[in-house]
């Protein structure tokens, strides 16, 4: 196992907490891009040998990742990454007429705000509310999508890491177009996209040691047509996502996912472990809770808050743990609409953080946020008492 401890400027050894912003780079990743690097070429430029050697191992990654996922390699479209991925599916369906769109309402912003886009360019979009477990509810998807052609759905949330019931889902709208966005949850949480009936699936390499610009769109073959390119001017990716396939930060991803794939189970129960470890003893101190369901999440993440202490605060007190407050996405004092869609309170939203564990996360890691966030708890907690 890799060290996750890195020194800062000031000599204090710093402990990484976001993995789930994104996770450090495998060493796979990184000899795949550099090997591919070294043998550069342009997979358009078939007319020699070095193009075509290019456009073999372009075609080798895609058939890889479509192997990652259940899905054949004609449905594997590269892009720079989940956004655009979204974007692509969102903006395309938005604008031809499709009639509803249902997405949940804690989807991640590239998907919230092409709907919303949409919706006021006059298209019906309707998000379906989760409870406070953060998990939408096949019901009231069910309510939802009556009528509807299009839902999208994230397979794991991004702040509170609930895994979304995808079956379940899939059952309550058999006639709909599926859309999941499976950025958090790629190689964590397995995802089939033959046998759950999708649509569009979204990717990313970041996520899990892959490098940053790099996702994947997955397209079943027959809805190709549906889709329409954001940008003009090429024909890679079958001219759904025209510029030359970085096919560096494509082996890249490759390399990634494969690993993680290869120790996603033991990941998840070493993982799992050393969140719980957490939970316990955060459980200790005063005023400690969990957003969202414990159950139905994802084994590296951890979103939680003690009442009454500002997430910021408390992290300026433990500077050397890096990881996020939970409204990090909305900044200022906007309220996050995530934690607005489980009903919490702004004083809780407030004081929410999010430490999200990955591969490269050890138990040293753990033992000093633990001991550090029980002295900065407890900090707080006689300040109080004091005034
Ligand atoms: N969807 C989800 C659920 C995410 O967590 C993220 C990354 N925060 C994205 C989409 C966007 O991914 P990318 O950085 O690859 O564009």
């Amino acid at each position: 196992m890799q060290s996750n401890h890195h020194f800062a400027a000031h000599g204090a050894r710093e402990h990484y907490f976001d993995a789930q912003a994104t996770e450090q780079v495998r060493p796979e990743a990184m000899a795949a891009l550099t090997l591919a690097l070294h043998e550069f070429g342009n997979a358009g430029a078939t007319n020699h040998a070095q193009g075509r050697r290019t456009k073999q191992a372009l075609e080798d990654a895609r058939d890889r990742i479509g192997r990652l996922v259940n899905a054949p390699p004609e449905a594997v479209f590269f892009t720079s990454g989940a956004t655009e991925a979204n974007n692509i599916v969102l903006q395309s369906l938005a604008t031809r007429g499709h009639g509803r769109l249902v997405a949940s309402a804690i989807e991640h912003k590239s998907v919230i705000e092409p709907l919303a886009h949409a919706a006021d360019q006059g298209a019906q979009v309707v998000f379906c509310p989760v409870g406070n477990s953060g998990l939408v509810d096949p019901d009231a998807m069910r309510t939802c999508a009556t009528g509807a052609s299009i839902l999208s759905v994230m397979h794991a949330n991004n702040e509170i890491g609930t895994i979304q019931p995808i079956a379940e889902i899939r059952d309550a709208a058999p006639d709909a177009l599926l859309h999941v966005d499976a950025a958090q949850s790629f190689c964590k949480v397995p995802i089939d996209f033959e046998r759950l009936g999708l649509d569009f699936l979204t990717l990313s390499a970041h996520k899990i040691g892959g490098p940053q610009g790099i996702g994947t769109l997955i397209v079943r073959p027959s809805r190709v047509v549906d889709l329409r390119p954001l940008f003009h001017g090429g024909v890679q990716e079958a001219g759904l996502r025209p510029g030359t396939t970085p096919v560096g930060l494509v082996a890249a991803m490759t390399a990634a996912a494969e690993a993680a794939m290869a120790e996603r189970v033991q990941q998840a129960a070493r993982l799992g472990v050393l969140r719980d470890r957490m939970v316990t003893a955060f459980s200790r101190l005063p005023g400690f809770f969990v957003n969202g369901s414990l159950e139905q999440r994802l084994a590296g993440n951890l979103n939680c808050g003690f009442e009454g202490i500002d997430a910021l605060l408390l992290m300026r007190r433990v500077p050397h743990l890096l990881f996020s407050a939970g409204s990090a996405c909305t900044t200022g004092s906007a309220n996050n609409h995530v934690l607005d869609a489980l009903g919490l309170p702004y004083e809780r939203q407030r004081a929410t953080f999010r430490l999200s564990l990955g591969w490269a996360t050890c138990e040293t890691d753990v033992n000093v946020a633990i001991a550090s966030i029980e002295g900065a708890v407890n900090h707080f907690a006689s300040y109080r008492r004091t005034r």
